[in-house]
């Protein structure tokens, strides 16, 4: 974890939404059979609202924690905001520059400096591409290898850099297990000396005794290559040990940003509240009462009107704000960002 001293944003999104559109089977109800045929090849049209406006500052050299439950679009806006996924609205800035404006064309030079590592590496290597090639593919579509050889002495550096062996390059992705493979992945995205890596859940799929090995392999290359973090996790003890600040996320919306320390001490939306109460602590005078959500998350095809955790929350006391008007970030008496009308 670094110390964000300097506060230079790398990445800002402004007003970002990602929508997708899908298509509804008609509810089955009794109707003619010419019209149970009709429905069957026509499907109602409809709106995934996967992020919505959401805006965002990523300092120079930090790490910015996403949480929330799955399903609330922590990976499709760190998707968005590499476009990997076209925004339906909104901007994305990356060192100055508004990648919503550049063409595919354009943006290639800025692709080598914005990388991800994913949660599952062995779905992102290529069963049939050695190790070597699968770390040295990059440098060939960013043209950054001169020769062959030189491509793979930079194999060779980034396999000793994630802590490989140098044979390793010969060999496939099936001789390897989950930890080694994330290894693998972290040295591809490593291959272009990226400024700004989206790690989406990179840690989830591996064995306990693993995980600790991966955070501290990102925490040294963070320190040693200047490296700038988006960490998408909903494991919130990962979170507060390697996150300077934190953003929750839920149903697409960011409901509060804060420094991760103060939101770990006092968390102020409700939904943050309930979520950092499931957190495990050691100390029994910081032990927090759970607090259990009744329901479901509402379906993004139909976000509930007014504060979108409305039909959930369970100290709305201001009913006509919260079930008529969206709340927005607003700063709280401890510093925090929420969009809560009721936070203070
Ligand atoms: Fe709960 Fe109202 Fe705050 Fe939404 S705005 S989180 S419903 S208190």
């Amino acid at each position: 974890m670094t110390d964000p001293v300097a506060r230079d944003v790398l990445v800002r999104v402004a007003k970002l939404s990602k929508h997708f559109p899908t298509k509804l089977a008609w509810p089955k109800t009794a109707a003619a059979p010419h019209v149970i045929a009709w429905r069957a090849v026509s499907r109602m049209n409809a709106t995934v609202k996967a992020v919505s406006e959401v805006d965002l500052e990523i300092y120079q050299g930090e790490t910015l924690g996403l949480v929330g439950e799955s399903g609330c679009g922590k990976s499709t806006l760190g998707r968005t905001i590499l476009r990997l996924l076209e925004p339906s609205a909104g901007t994305i800035e990356f060192a100055g520059r508004d990648l919503t404006r550049l063409t595919r064309r354009a943006l290639r030079p800025l692709r080598r400096e914005m990388q991800m590592i994913f949660q599952d590496p062995y779905a992102s290597l290529n069963p049939r591409m050695s190790i070597g090639d699968a770390i040295g593919e990059p440098l060939e579509i960013h043209a950054l290898a001169k020769t062959s050889r030189e491509r793979a002495a930079r194999v060779q550096e980034l396999l000793a850099r994630v802590g490989l062996r140098g044979d390793a390059a010969e060999r496939y992705p099936h001789e390897f297990s989950g930890g080694q493979r994330q290894r693998i992945g972290i040295a591809r995205a490593l291959a272009c000396r990226p400024r700004f890596i989206v790690c989406d859940e990179p840690i989830s799929a591996l064995d306990v005794s693993i995980q600790a090995q991966i955070v501290n392999l990102l925490e040294d290359l963070q320190e040693a290559e200047k490296l700038t973090y988006l960490f998408i996790s909903h494991d919130l003890k990962i979170v507060q040990h390697i996150c300077d600040r934190v953003a929750v996320m839920y149903l697409g919306r960011i409901v509060e940003l804060a420094d991760a320390k103060t939101l770990y001490r006092d968390p102020k939306h409700p939904y943050s509240i309930a979520l950092l109460s499931a957190v495990p602590r050691i100390d029994p005078a910081k032990r927090r009462d759970r607090v259990i959500l009744q329901g479901d998350v509402p379906s993004p095809l139909s976000p509930p009107p007014g504060c979108p955790f409305h039909t959930r929350c369970p100290v709305a006391s201001k009913p006509r704000a919260c079930f008529e008007e969206l709340p927005r970030l607003r700063v709280l008496s401890n510093g925090s960002q929420a969009a809560c009308h009721v936070a203070e």
